[in-house]
């Protein structure tokens, strides 16, 4: 039905597990291919006799495309949401009741509803409830970042109905959050499948924030360039200037934010997932069930809260398979205001203290000098193979093996900074592999920082910015250090050597291992804290990349090209390739789905490609199931031999 050839990494045997009746709980990067590790044992258990599944999506305005998706590769699907009439709910919920559906797509609110779970106990007492499905199943969590207090009702559908297996699936892959789910969801007795969290088709970039928005523009302009992107920023402000400022510059872009009308938002979205080559500029509100498989790459105007955050923000890119960038930009203000979002927030002692936690892991990584994916993979309990060197390019399987690790350790919390598990290990295809940055030691500088900081807070007795004490160390004689007769200190000009770019990268890192804490209430101030006394006896080496320009381009395309990243086609092969994606196009304006439903990149150009010239040279090209084949087989061939 859907034209693969195999499984990918553990679908195979999640799908025979769920499919003898068998609970899960599926921990897979986006990416991974989760949907088919329900739709599968879903059409199964329903030619068995066993009935209809429930989908539980939180995702109400993406409904409509992944039952289309469904509908093209000719499974029975449907769903149940307020965008629909009352006509066509109840439309709907008489074909629920008669079993003419095999998959039923519902928000967790609608499924909870009395009405709701009533028409399940008339299925379930004709046994004719086949399975729950529950996707995104970290917003059952409030550790998970999309947290969203109505998936905890779903408990009762194990209270209600025990009888009927469950399968539950996340990208979110923290241990804190899986034992949540577990608990919240009762899943003691499901099988849990974990699977590698590697994307080894992303690239990842982090650069030290300049000019962000020009530094955006140049890394679009040099390699993605017509390619549709997301780009994440923390205000809804800043989405809109950065949208601007892309049009601005000639591209295709479009805001999202929550202060977004709704109606502007879904338009924006549809066009996103329509159109080509348009760019996304969004707050963390997008992206969740996106499942638009050509976004080429993923960018981040400021760091987000955690790793987790980051690692599911920039799974959206490439899930295709093909070569993907995740790239981000991050200061020493991006460092303050997430602190400060924690310190301020009404959250109690102890949660701040995980979120301290886990921004730290994430400023290590920023911060870090060693391969970022040996440093990703560790934060989630994963070991990076030493001389597994992977070479970036279009691998489709690339989800290693299944295993049934133990959660591991979540989080580098408390660690310098610069020991990770597999010591040496590098993939080949992050910016540290790929330009291995200089490294200074900054050990002194750290001390000269931290020494400042003291002695100007012991002569004025109070504490002062991160500028100001710049400013002093440097001896840079400003109006301000004459007020406070700060040149006067011992430690003016100490650091007269370093330059300011240096001196904020040794303060960011003094920031990231708890060395130097930021008041929030007090103006962003720094204070000494526990953990710089190590530093001042010089227990702890500060290591820190070489402030470094952006590298040149790498994988710029061949000029002219049209082709998706990562397939070369010949010139003949290019113009068919064109033909079909104008013939897609069409199709799918007809259909109102998105073009990839249709069909996706890679398996068009793999038919230009091949230009078959009957239905039997088409059969067996990754992406043609047999409902497609016979919808679509004739019009490709004449396109292609047209
Ligand atoms: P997830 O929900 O885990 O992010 P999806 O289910 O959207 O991932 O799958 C990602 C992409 O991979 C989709 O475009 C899907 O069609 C494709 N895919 C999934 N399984 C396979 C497979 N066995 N062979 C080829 N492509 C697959
Ligand atoms: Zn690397």
């Amino acid at each position: 039905m859907f034209g693969y050839e195999q499984f990918r990494g553990p679908q195979q045997a999640i799908v025979e597990h769920v499919v003898a009746g068998g609970d899960a709980l599926v921990l897979m990067p986006t990416g991974g291919g989760k949907s088919l590790c329900y739709q599968i044992p879903a059409i199964a258990r329903q030619q068995a006799g066993c009935g209809i599944t429930i989908v539980v999506s939180p995702l109400i305005a993406l409904m409509h495309d992944q039952v289309g998706a469904l509908h093209e590769a000719g499974v029975e699907a449907a769903f149940l949401n307020s965008s629909l009439s009352s006509e066509q709910a109840a439309q709907v919920e008489k074909r629920l009741l008669r079993g003419e559906i095999t998959l039923l797509y519902a928000a967790p609110e609608r499924v909870t509803t009395p009405r709701f779970l009533a028409q399940l106990d008339s299925l379930a007492e004709r046994g004719q409830l086949a399975l729950f499905a529950i996707d995104e199943a970290h917003c059952v969590s409030q550790w998970g970042h999309d947290f969203r207090p109505e998936y905890r009702a779903l408990s009762v559908l194990h209270e209600r109905f025990a009888g009927v297996p469950r399968i539950a699936l996340t990208a979110t892959a923290d241990a804190l959050t899986r034992a949540d789910i577990v608990e919240r969801l009762q899943l003691e007795e499901a099988r849990q499948f974990v699977s590698s969290f590697d994307r080894p088709n992303i690239r990842y970039t982090i650069v030290e924030k300049k000019d962000a928005s020009t530094q955006l523009l140049r890394f679009i302009e040099r390699e993605h360039e017509e390619d549709a992107g997301i780009v994440y920023c923390q205000s809804r402000r800043k989405v809109e200037d950065t949208a601007q400022a892309l049009c601005d510059a000639g591209l295709k872009a479009l805001p999202y934010h929550a202060g977004l009308d709704p109606a502007v938002r879904q338009t924006n979205q549809d066009r996103f997932l329509r159109e080509e080559g348009l760019v996304m500029v969004a707050t963390i509100a997008f992206g969740m069930g996106i499942d638009k498989p050509d976004v080429r790459f993923v960018a981040h105007l400021d760091m987000p809260k955690n790793i987790e955050g980051y690692y599911q923000e920039t799974g959206r890119a490439g899930r295709d398979g093909l070569p993907a960038d995740a790239w981000m930009t991050y200061g020493l203000q991006d460092v303050v205001n997430q602190r400060r979002m924690i310190d301020e927030s009404p959250a109690g002692e102890e949660f701040k203290q995980v979120m301290r936690g886990k921004l730290d892991a994430l400023l290590s990584l920023a911060e870090g000098t060693d391969c970022r994916r040996v440093r990703l993979l560790a934060y989630f309990g994963e070991i990076y193979p030493v001389n597994q060197a992977s070479a970036a390019g279009p691998s489709q399987g690339g989800h290693g093996p299944t295993s049934e690790q133990s959660a591991g350790q979540a989080g580098t919390e408390g660690q310098q900074g610069h020991e990770v598990p597999s010591v040496g290990a590098r993939c080949g295809n992050c910016d540290n592999c790929l330009n291995p940055p200089a490294v200074w030691d900054g050990t002194d500088a750290a001390r000269k920082l931290l020494s400042c900081i003291y002695r100007v807070h012991q002569s004025s007795g109070i504490s002062f910015g991160a500028g100001h004490l710049m400013d002093i160390l440097r001896g840079k004689d400003t109006e301000k250090v004459r007020q406070f007769g700060h040149e006067t200190l011992s430690t003016f000009g100490i650091g007269a050597e370093f330059s300011e770019v240096q001196l904020r990268g040794v303060l960011r890192q003094l920031i990231a291992i708890g060395a130097v804490a930021v008041d929030a209430q007090a103006f962003n101030t720094l204070q000494l804290t526990e953990g710089s006394r190590a530093v001042l006896k010089g227990e702890v080496t500060i290591r820190l990349r070489e402030s470094v320009s952006t590298p040149t381009a790498k994988r710029a395309r061949r000029p002219g090209s049209v082709a998706p990243a990562g397939i070369n086609l010949g010139v003949d092969a290019q113009a068919r390739f064109i033909n079909l994606k104008s013939w897609r196009a069409e199709v799918a304006r007809e259909h109102n789905l998105p073009a990839y439903v249709i069909f996706h990149d890679a398996t068009l150009a793999t038919i230009a490609e091949r230009a078959p010239q009957t239905l039997d040279d088409l059969q067996g090209i990754s992406g043609i199931g047999a409902k497609k084949m016979e919808a679509y087989g004739e019009e490709v061939l004449r396109v292609v031999g047209g």
